[in-house]
C-alpha cells in the first residue's frame, strides 16, 4: 500500500487532483456494487400542459442515496457503468409507465446517455423493454443532449433513432440550447421535440425584454421545424404564465413538482380522468 500510494504521488502530485481521482474511483466502486445490489431506484417528475395544467407525462430520473444525478452520472458515463444504468433506468421506467399510461394516458421521458446510443444492440434493448412492459412506442420519448453529435458515434446513433421513430418512439433534444454544437444539425437528426433548458427560462419579474425574446425565438424555430417544445425548470407561476403566453406547450419545474417515487406519482395521477 505504501509502494502505490507513492507512486500515486509521485503521478499525481496536485493533492487537490488525487483526492479527486481517489474520490471518482471510489465512486466508480460504489456505482458497481449499487448495480450489482439493486441501489437504484427512479423518480419521476410531471410534464404539465401549460395551458390545461394537467399532467400529461413524466421524466424518469435515476436516484441513487443521496447522491446527486450530477454525482454519480458523470462517474457513470466516464466508466462505462452509464450503459447498465441506463438501461435498468429505462426498463424500470417503461414498467412503471404502462400503468399510467394505460389509465391516464400519461407518456414517459427517459434520458439515454451518448455511450448508449454507441451500442450496436441500443435499438434491440428499446424494443425489448417496450415489449417486456407492454408500453406502447409511441408513449416513449428519449431524451438526448446535443453530445450525440460529437465524436465518432454520430452515424450509429442516429441509425438507431431513426429506426426507434419509425417504430413509434419520440426523440427530444435535452438542455436544448447549452451546448456547443450548430443549429444545423436540426435538418438531419431525427427528432420531435426541443427541451428548452432552464437556463432560458426568464427569471426576473417584471422581466428583460431580451430573456422574451430568446424563448420566442426558440418557440419559432421549434415551429419552424414541427417540433414540439418542453420547458425545463419552471419555478413560479409567473413563470408558467409568462411562457404559455411566449408559446411554450409543455413545462416541468419544482412549480408544478419535483421528481417523486413512482408510488407517488400513482397516487398523484389517480384523480385524473382516464385518456380522451
Ligand atoms: P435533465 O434530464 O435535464 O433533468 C432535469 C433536471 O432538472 C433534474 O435534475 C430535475 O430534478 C431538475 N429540475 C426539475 N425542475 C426543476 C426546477 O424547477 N428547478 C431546478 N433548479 N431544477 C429542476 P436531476 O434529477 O438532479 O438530474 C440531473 C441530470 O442528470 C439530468 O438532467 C440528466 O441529464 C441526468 N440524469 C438523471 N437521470 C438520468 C438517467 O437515468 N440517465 C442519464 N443518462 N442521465 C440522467
Ligand atoms: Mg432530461
Ligand atoms: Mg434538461
Ligand atoms: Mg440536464
Amino acid at each position: 500500500a505504501a509502494k502505490e500510494a507513492g507512486r500515486d504521488q509521485f503521478v499525481c502530485y496536485d493533492p487537490q487532483l488525487r483526492t479527486r481521482h481517489l474520490a471518482q474511483a471510489r465512486m466508480v466502486d460504489r456505482l458497481r456494487e449499487a448495480l450489482d445490489e439493486d441501489q437504484f431506484s427512479v423518480f419521476y417528475q410531471p410534464v404539465v400542459d401549460l395551458q390545461t395544467g394537467r399532467w400529461v407525462g413524466v421524466e424518469a430520473l435515476a436516484r441513487w442515496e443521496s447522491f446527486s444525478p450530477d454525482q454519480f452520472i458523470p462517474a457513470a458515463e466516464d466508466s462505462g457503468l452509464i450503459v447498465a444504468l441506463g438501461t435498468w433506468v429505462l426498463r424500470q421506467a417503461c414498467r412503471d409507465a404502462a400503468a399510467w399510461h394505460r389509465d391516464h394516458g400519461t407518456r414517459v421521458a427517459v434520458n439515454v446517455s451518448v455511450h448508449q446510443l454507441r451500442e450496436a444492440n441500443f435499438t434491440v434493448v428499446v424494443e425489448s423493454a417496450l415489449a417486456d412492459s407492454g408500453l406502447p412506442p409511441s408513449a416513449l420519448t428519449l431524451e438526448i443532449t446535443e453530445s450525440v453529435l460529437l465524436g465518432t458515434g454520430m452515424p450509429r446513433a442516429i441509425t438507431h433513432l431513426a429506426e426507434l421513430r419509425r417504430a413509434g418512439v419520440r426523440v427530444a433534444i435535452d438542455d436544448f440550447g447549452t451546448g456547443f454544437s450548430s443549429l444545423a444539425y436540426l435538418q438531419e437528426l431525427p427528432i420531435d421535440t426541443i427541451k428548452i433548458d432552464r437556463a432560458f427560462v426568464p427569471c426576473a419579474q417584471p422581466g428583460d425584454a431580451r430573456q422574451f425574446a430568446l424563448v420566442r425565438t426558440i418557440v419559432q424555430l421549434a415551429r419552424g421545424f414541427r417540433l414540439g417544445t418542453v420547458v425545463e425548470g419552471i419555478e413560479t407561476s409567473w413563470q408558467s404564465r409568462v411562457l404559455r403566453l411566449l408559446g411554450c406547450q409543455l413545462g416541468q419545474g419544482y412549480y408544478y413538482s419535483k421528481p417523486i417515487p413512482a408510488a407517488a406519482m400513482t397516487a398523484e395521477l389517480a384523480p385524473q380522468s382516464a385518456p380522451a
